[in-house]
């Protein structure tokens, strides 16, 4: 067990006006008070609370941190009080170790506890001030060094929460050094074979290597003295539980693994990073995409550094570090480190807040917590969802959104608020572009990126986990399909009124709504875009209304006005089609049952949608909407037999108008993490939007996509698709048919039916 004087010995190498007198007295209050209580170790008891004091001198806190160290369990384990604390330490450290002895009594792991609550109640305890985490996390890491001792069924409970609360806490605080130790050590507790294979294959790979990586070092640090740098280059082999990660997250296995070790490569100043990752990527070749600058963008954590991986000497791929050394000692060591740049280290939390970001971070959920509008909602979930297992997420602004197991970014943005929802089209966790579809862990920070033009696809009623997200997007998709019917029947409307030459003032208008039993114009226009009501009623129903005797006949289908010499006509102002009946002919509107073509008659493209590039044909059926397919388009077939005028079709554009259209492909691909992102990506190298995406299979192994995409023309199409099926992994790329076009439409078609059934 450590001395008195070795303590007091290590707070002052760092402190040499460490308060020798102070630590003393505390170091005799808490042996006397734990007197001849043992661990369960079989140590005494006091040896518990000196080694929490000694890791807090690796960080070099100041001298009341100390104290609080060796004090902190004795309001809880001994017959030592707050206020006798207060009295012989006075108030300051007594707060921390009173903020202490609450953080003991919460039980963070347990389901049957409110989880939520609790953390909300460490949060708050953590307010008071920043040391009793610091304390805490000293604390937690003793007690996960010697878990051992513990039995079975609370080292797996000390070990999940140590895991889902603790590990994140340090990690969110920027303390990368606690953070590792935390997890290497729950993970060795709730995965013990998993933690040995990696462990010996790490072992194993550093002996194997031992040579090429003093080689590699060798010869950094040759090149920085060439090019009159001085660097301190170290290598270092990754924690067990950052590999297990790294797995899991790629799919791959041990064997696969690169980049086992890293170099760090340490200078004195901003100026020399950058000159030193100058000579780096002048000397070896670059891997693509793995290029960070954290210096001019640090983390939400404060973390900052440069990160760079090459292909360098012995043709191994070389992972960079490169920073300054109050870089890394804010990497290490997080908030902790800001102490050792101030002589006067307690009391003045507020320039923390200005110092650090993590700090700030740290305040503001609390602020929230506590006054903000959040902590009612976030009472309202803790009960509602306190017997499931959640996790803790956070914005980037810090905020804390709790969700339950198993929620996507998703169910995030909803939480966040239902707008987000709606825009979101994508998302970053922890800094990396996900797929929406990722399972949140605790501690995630998400970014929702948003659109505020895009509508949540229906597939997303399948994703998302909690209610409110369901709920809302079920909404949405109501709402949209509604929108489109009121705009479809609006232009069918309109055009019937031109045609039959009709104008309804807005009395005929509200007798009109009056006949038809509808609520108001809207409606109508729903019913008929839905085709609910049909125009020939539509019709009837004016006639009545106007006491018009139908005797005109219509006049028979012609060239409409304004057609070419050589039969081509547009039937709409601005439209991008011309249209001819074959052969530049008349045809007697008789065949058509009715429909005419004329200026003004409704025009749609196919649901699979056609490209500048494509050769087309229009079908003007008996429902009087003229539909433009692709010439290879599987729903032509079905019109070979009906009553329906075929019409060709050529382009007609604006040479000086840039225009995209939507198109719809499909996509089948292996199911592997981050994929979609690489799709996503890929299309958006090509210039091509993505508009809406739709999982039509999605199996353990494999996916079958549906995305609509914008492109300018066929030969944008086909850079897409060729660039597509370069992705490994991707087994198919083609051209949506009509029907799979109408996938999504037909969706949203039914979900409204569903809803009206439920009224
Ligand atoms: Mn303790």
């Amino acid at each position: 067990m450590m001395r008195q004087y070795e303590l007091v010995e290590l707070v002052q190498a760092y402190n040499p006006n460490a308060d020798e007198a102070l630590l003393n007295k505390a170091y005799v209050y808490a042996m006397q008070k734990h007197g001849s209580q043992r661990r369960a170790s079989g140590d005494p008891y006091f040896a518990h609370p000196l080694e929490v004091a000694a890791i807090l001198t690796k960080l070099h806190l100041d001298d009341a941190t100390i104290a609080v160290a060796l004090l902190h369990d004795t309001i809880e384990d001994t017959d030592a009080t707050r206020a006798e604390i207060d009295q012989v330490f006075g108030q300051e450290i007594g707060a921390i170790v009173d903020g202490l002895t609450k953080i003991d009594r919460l039980n963070l792991g347990s389901r049957e506890e409110a989880q939520a609550e609790n953390l909300r109640k460490l949060l708050l305890a953590i307010a008071e001030d920043v040391r009793v985490l610091l304390v805490k996390l000293a604390d937690r890491l003793h007690n996960m060094r010697t878990l051992e001792f513990v039995p079975e069924h609370k080292k797996r409970r000390i070990a999940q929460e140590t895991m889902e609360i603790y590990a994140p806490l340090a990690g969110r605080m920027g303390m990368q050094d606690m953070r590792s130790e935390l997890e290497d050590l729950s993970f060795q507790t709730l995965h013990p074979e998993q933690y040995q294979v990696i462990r010996n294959h790490l072992d194993a790979y550093a002996k194997d290597n031992r040579a090429v990586v003093d080689e590699i070092r060798m010869e950094l640090a040759q090149r920085f003295v060439d090019a009159g740098i001085i660097a301190d280059v170290t290598s270092r082999l990754k924690a067990p539980f950052s590999v297990f990660k790294k797995m899991e997250r790629k799919s791959i296995s041990l064997e696969q693994l690169s980049d086992i070790i890293g170099f760090r490569v340490i200078v004195d100043s901003v100026d020399l990073c950058y000159k030193t990752l100058g000579v780096v990527h002048q000397t070896w070749s670059v891997v693509p995409g793995r290029f960070k600058d954290y210096i001019s963008t640090p983390k939400q954590n404060d973390y900052r550094s440069i990160h760079t991986t090459i292909v360098g000497p012995e043709r191994e791929r070389v992972e960079l570090q490169i920073r300054t050394s109050e870089m890394n000692s804010i990497a290490e060591m997080g908030i902790a480190a800001h102490a050792l740049y101030k002589d006067e280290i307690s009391g003045d939390m507020k320039r923390l807040e200005h110092e650090s970001r993590a700090y700030a971070w740290l305040r503001n959920t609390i602020k929230h917590l506590t006054e903000g509008e959040n902590p009612q909602e976030f009472l309202e979930h803790t009960k509602l969802e306190l017997f499931q297992d959640q996790v803790f997420c956070f914005t980037p602004r810090g905020r804390l959104i709790a969700l339950p197991r198993g929620a996507t970014p998703i169910d995030f943005a909803f939480a966040v608020h239902t707008d987000i929802g709606n825009s979101c089209v994508s998302c970053r966790i922890n800094g990396t572009a996900m797929p929406l579809t990722t399972k949140l862990r605790n501690g995630d920070e998400v970014q929702i990126d948003r659109d505020e033009n895009h509508r949540p696809p229906p597939n997303w009623e399948n994703i998302a986990v909690t209610g409110k997200a369901r709920a809302a997007i079920r909404r949405s998709l109501r709402l949209a399909a509604q929108e489109r019917a009121e705009r479809l029947g609006k232009q069918i409307y309109d055009a019937l009124l031109e045609r039959e030459a009709f104008s309804v003032n807005r009395k005929e208008q509200d007798e009109l709504l009056k006949r038809l039993k509808m609520r108001s114009i809207r409606s109508l226009y729903v019913a008929l875009g839905e085709a609910q009501l049909s125009g020939e009623d539509l019709v009837h129903e004016l006639d009545e209304l106007k006491g018009y005797e139908r005797t005109r006949k219509r006049k028979p289908l012609g060239l409409p006005v304004g057609a070419s010499k050589d039969g081509w006509f547009s039937l709409a102002q601005g439209e991008n089609f011309k249209f001819r009946i074959p052969g530049g002919q008349t045809v007697d509107a008789d065949i058509l049952g009715g429909a005419h073509l004329e200026f003004g008659t409704p025009v749609k493209v196919s649901a699979e949608g056609v490209l500048p590039g494509d050769r087309m044909v229009g079908i003007l059926p008996e429902n009087g909407i003229l539909t433009i397919y692709p010439i290879g388009s599987e729903a032509l077939l079905e019109y070979q037999d009906k009553d329906a005028l075929w019409v060709d079709v050529l382009w007609d554009l604006d040479a000086e108008r840039h225009q995209n259209f939507p198109v719809v492909m499909v996509v089948q691909s292996v199911n592997k993490p981050g994929i979609l992102g690489q799709i996503s990506s890929s299309i958006a190298s090509c210039d091509a939007n993505i508009v809406n995406l739709f999982f039509r299979t999605v199996r353990s192994d494999f996916s079958d996509m549906l995305f609509c995409i914008e492109v300018q023309d066929i030969a944008q199409f086909n850079d897409v698709t060729t660039t597509l099926k370069r992705i490994v992994g991707i087994s198919n790329v083609r051209r949506a048919t009509c029907e799979e076009g109408e996938l999504i439409d037909n969706l949203t078609q039914q979900y409204k039916q569903l809803e009206t059934k439920v009224n």
